[in-house]
């Protein structure tokens, strides 16, 4: 699309005006070709599942909060009984089938979904210092000893974030050893910085936004050998890290008897700053379900990069002010203006859609959620709350097949963060939250095609 016309799009003009959006690509074509069209090859996803397990051990030893888990970095899947009591009596229709969380706000160790991505790009990292060092690099032992640790010393690892990101590189590499610094944008929370520094990492403030802190890392990092930069813009191998999640998820369905496949779609609820976390889970998902999971990506209505990128079809090389948009949010961890190099570029064909929610709406998301599960999460990770009944409400009023909304159809809504946050802060956000109860609907405009 011509820049001079794209808000004449209908969908680009609903984002431009940040009113809440819903843009469904129901006519996507089959997705078997979708995988080649990537150009990633899946052998990523079962690679790093075994650099995972591999190292499980060492994470029983270094993170004792993982041992009753074998050393396994995973989260509980919930049965959403109350939310979606609550949302049927609020949100204006019935979800018939049933509702299910991911709970990634508990994953151990960093409490977001950055620590799938994170942790397994700071391993894999470690893996090619210990073979640098003559190590045995699949021995988890190697890890805890005292010539990995040597060698780990004189190596760096630099990153910038909105927050979450740093905490799981920040935390995961000062435990292995490796002196780390964490580039931040002005959206990072105070408490974040703190906790890092109280490891041991640098933490390096920026003024202005996640992509300049991504920008100012990288060239910090320039290219030593010796310097490992995580580029949240670009790195296959967070992607990979966060593709894993899919064949556990599908362990998780299996074992609570949840069947999936073409009569019972799996409708997944991801909400999306830069498109890797989304991205990864989704490449993942689509290997283990094909066309049976649909997958749809939740922003902000001020940074509401991915939608931009991919409707555009500019992917990288346009940003939400070229729009008119702020992109600032109090979701500080979907603070992001311009998308991830690679995600929309090679995974478009497999995004079922975009949703973009106003931050009223994920504020209240917080003290809604805690009052109808008990479950205390940060704004970011309430952006995927209130979309099974927007799809509700569509498939109601006929605008939407009524598969996205039939008993059979189930409805899992990510959680990504939240048990990191301290207490205070947690108390601010739900009293914030409890004061804009009323902001909680599922009013948004459709686009369905
Ligand atoms: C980072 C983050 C996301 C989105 O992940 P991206 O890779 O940036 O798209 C969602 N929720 C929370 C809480 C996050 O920290």
């Amino acid at each position: 699309m011509e820049p001079m016309t794209l808000t004449a799009d209908p969908v680009i003009g609903t984002l431009a005006r940040s009113e809440p959006l819903t843009w469904l690509r129901t006519g996507l074509p089959p997705i078997a070709g979708a995988f080649a069209e990537t150009g990633l090859d899946p052998t990523l996803i079962t690679d790093a599942a075994a650099r995972l397990r591999r190292f499980a051990p060492w994470f029983a030893e270094a993170f004792p909060e993982t041992r009753a888990a074998g050393g396994i970095v995973e989260s509980g899947l919930a049965e959403a009984a109350g939310l979606r009591a609550l949302g049927n009596a609020r949100l204006g229709a019935h979800l018939r089938g049933r509702l299910l969380l991911k709970r990634d706000d508990a994953l151990p160790v960093s409490g977001s979904i950055k620590a799938r991505g994170g942790f397994h790009e700071v391993l894999e990292f470690a893996e090619a210092v210990a073979r640098e060092a003559s190590l045995d690099a699949e021995d988890p032992r190697t890890y805890g000893s005292r010539s990995f640790r040597d060698a780990a010393r004189t190596y760096s690892v630099v990153v910038g974030s909105t927050g979450n990101l740093g905490m799981s590189i920040g935390i995961l590499s000062a435990a292995l050893g490796f002196s780390v610094t964490v580039h931040m944008s002005a959206d990072a929370r105070e408490w974040k910085k703190a906790l890092l520094r109280e490891r041991g990492v640098e933490v390096v403030e920026h003024r202005g936004p996640f992509d300049e802190a991504v920008a100012a890392g990288r060239a910090a990092a320039g290219d030593d050998p010796r310097v490992h930069f995580v580029d949240d813009e670009s790195s296959v191998s967070l992607f990979a890290g966060y593709a894993t999640a899919a064949a556990r998820l599908r362990a998780q369905l299996e074992e609570r008897g949840v069947r999936i496949d073409a009569r019972h779609p799996l409708v997944v609820h991801l909400p999306c700053g830069v498109g890797g976390g989304p991205g990864g889970v989704t490449y993942g998902l689509k290997r283990e379900f094909g066309d049976s999971v649909r997958c749809v990506f939740a922003e902000p209505v001020r940074s509401p990069a991915m939608a931009l990128g991919v409707r555009s079809g500019l992917h990288s090389d346009i940003c939400v002010q070229d729009i008119g948009l702020s992109g600032l949010t109090a979701a500080d961890g979907l603070a992001v203006s311009r998308p991830s190099r690679f995600i929309g570029e090679r995974l478009a064909p497999m995004i079922d859609g975009f949703a973009t929610v106003g931050d009223a709406v994920m504020q209240a998301g917080v003290a809604v959620l805690e009052e109808a599960e008990g479950i205390r999460i940060e704004p970011s990770a309430a952006a995927g709350l209130t979309l099974p009944w927007r799809m509700a409400r569509a498939a109601e009023a006929g605008g939407l097949p009524a598969s996205w909304n039939s008993p059979e159809t189930v409805h899992l809504v990510w959680l990504t963060g939240g048990s990191m946050v301290p207490a205070e802060e947690m108390e601010a956000y739900l009293e914030q939250g409890r004061a804009l109860a009323e902001e909680f609907t599922a009013d948004a405009a459709l686009f369905a095609e």
